[in-house]
């Protein structure tokens, strides 16, 4: 875990030997730290902030040595929700903070498009000059010129062949999708990008790995409990160390520590 601070350790070792029960002001104000670190923290959306404030809390402001009454203190800190009554909604919010890395969303709608070249600007319905009004012409003229396959000069049809593209220093990748017509086209693509897919890195993570941001615990461990065919990443599980390009890294700062270490996951 490197030269992080674990403040419960420091604290253990130097102050207070015994740890008050209850929440303190000294826990009052360790949250209060934590809290304003959290809401600045532009990588975390709404969910990720409710996973680490209830964390925060937990273990800032109910001290226990029990790995089982921390996990029902952070069931009962995340509260209820309403669209997960069915489902176990501690366990979602660790797996959206999973580290992993995910490829840009496709775009919306029900099928990949093809990114094979366009010869001719695509039109949503060809029409007859008498059959439509000039304002409805020039309304459809707008939304065609305005349209991917024009503005991007791709086919669109359905994908049908799809092609991986790594990209070299970060190994983050992304499919090229192409249809039946544009096979040669994806069989050229995949010849192109063959010896720099092979040689790209493992991807750098770039969503989730905040937790162990601000607490301290067996991370790689409890991930893997909770998400199924999850593996550490190479670069390490805490988001602060992934290399962003372009980015600086994130300086190291004090974590909080949670009691499950080593110890078993006797929640599920
Ligand atoms: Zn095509």
């Amino acid at each position: 875990m490197g030269a992080a601070l674990h403040l419960a350790h420091a604290e253990q070792s130097t102050t207070a030997p015994e740890r008050k029960r209850g929440g303190g002001g000294g826990g009052g104000k360790d949250f209060a730290e934590f809290a304003h670190r959290i809401y600045q923290d532009d990588r975390a959306d709404a969910d990720s902030r409710r996973l680490l404030l209830a964390f925060a809390y937990v273990i800032t402001m109910q001290p226990t040595d029990s790995a089982k009454e921390q996990f029902a203190n952070l069931r009962k800190a995340i509260g209820r929700d309403e669209r997960h009554r069915y489902t176990d909604h501690l366990r979602e919010l660790i797996r959206h903070d999973a580290p992993r890395y995910t490829p840009p969303d496709k775009r919306a709608g029900d099928y990949d498009p093809c990114v094979g070249p366009r010869l001719r600007p695509f039109k949503e319905r060809p029409y007859k000059a008498e059959q439509m009004s000039l304002p409805d012409r020039v309304e459809q003229d707008k939304r065609d010129a305005e349209d991917f396959r024009n503005t991007e000069n791709v086919c669109g049809a359905p994908g049908k062949h799809r092609v991986l593209e790594k990209l070299p220093g970060t190994g983050w990748y992304r499919w090229h999708w192409f249809c039946q017509r544009h096979r040669d086209h994806a069989v050229r693509i995949a010849e192109q990008v063959k010896a720099q897919n092979e040689a790209a890195p493992e991807p750098i993570p770039n969503n989730g790995g905040l937790l162990p941001c601000y607490f301290d615990a067996n991370w790689p461990k409890l991930y893997k409990h909770y998400v199924d065919w999850w593996e550490p990443p190479v670069y390490g599980v805490r988001a602060d160390d992934w290399p962003t390009p372009g980015k600086q890294s994130v300086p190291q700062r004090a974590r909080l520590r949670l009691v499950i270490g080593s110890g078993g996951m006797e929640d599920a």
